[in-house]
């Protein structure tokens, strides 16, 4: 497989998973939160496909499209290691939906990442949340649901937190 077919894979898998964890929630209540902006792509697909969620941005350094900026209420600035753990008083209340984009070229970085994002993720989310991730988070209030079809396991990851 090319390097361009792989892209496209996972950036299809992204796109299938988010539409699956966006047709999870619609009995639970909360916002949305965004792990990671990048470039935007994935929150201006999240505002598109939950148009009445709030949504709730966390990156430690904004380079994404001007039109794919949040606004400073709903951007929470630094590491997720400090960011994350305070966020409920940001947030407000438990969260439905969470979307991970935090994969970098570095493995071992990525690995220590997805271990505190596992680790304190479930404290900001509602009962049945859905969970979507780049990375596997292993974390016991996470169970692995289902991938949509077309979607190999590892290339994407959806959890519901009991
Ligand atoms: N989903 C995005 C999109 O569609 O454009 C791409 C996200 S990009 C792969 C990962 C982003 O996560 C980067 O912008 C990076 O700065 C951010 N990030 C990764 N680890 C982070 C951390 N520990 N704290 C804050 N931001 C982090």
């Amino acid at each position: 497989m090319s390097r361009l077919d792989s892209f496209i894979r996972r950036l299809t898998a992204q796109r299938a998973c988010l539409d699956r964890a966006a047709g999870l929630i619609g009995d639970i209540d909360g916002p949305v939160l965004e792990l990671g902006l990048g470039n935007g792509r994935t929150y201006d697909h999240l505002r598109h496909i939950l148009p009445g969620r709030e949504i709730f941005v966390f990156e430690r350094q904004v380079a994404a499209h001007p039109d794919c900026i949040p606004d400073d209420a709903h951007l929470i600035l630094g590491d997720l290691a400090a960011t994350l753990p305070a966020a409920m008083a940001r947030i407000g209340r438990p969260a439905a939906l969470a979307h991970a984009d935090i994969g970098s070229g570095d493995i071992e970085a990525t690995a220590r990442n997805a271990a505190r994002v596992a680790a304190v993720l479930p404290d900001l989310l509602a009962p049945g949340a859905v969970v979507a991730a780049d990375q596997p988070l292993a974390d016991p209030r996470l169970i692995a649901l289902a991938l949509p079809d077309g979607v190999q396991p590892g290339r994407y990851h959806l959890y519901r937190r009991v």
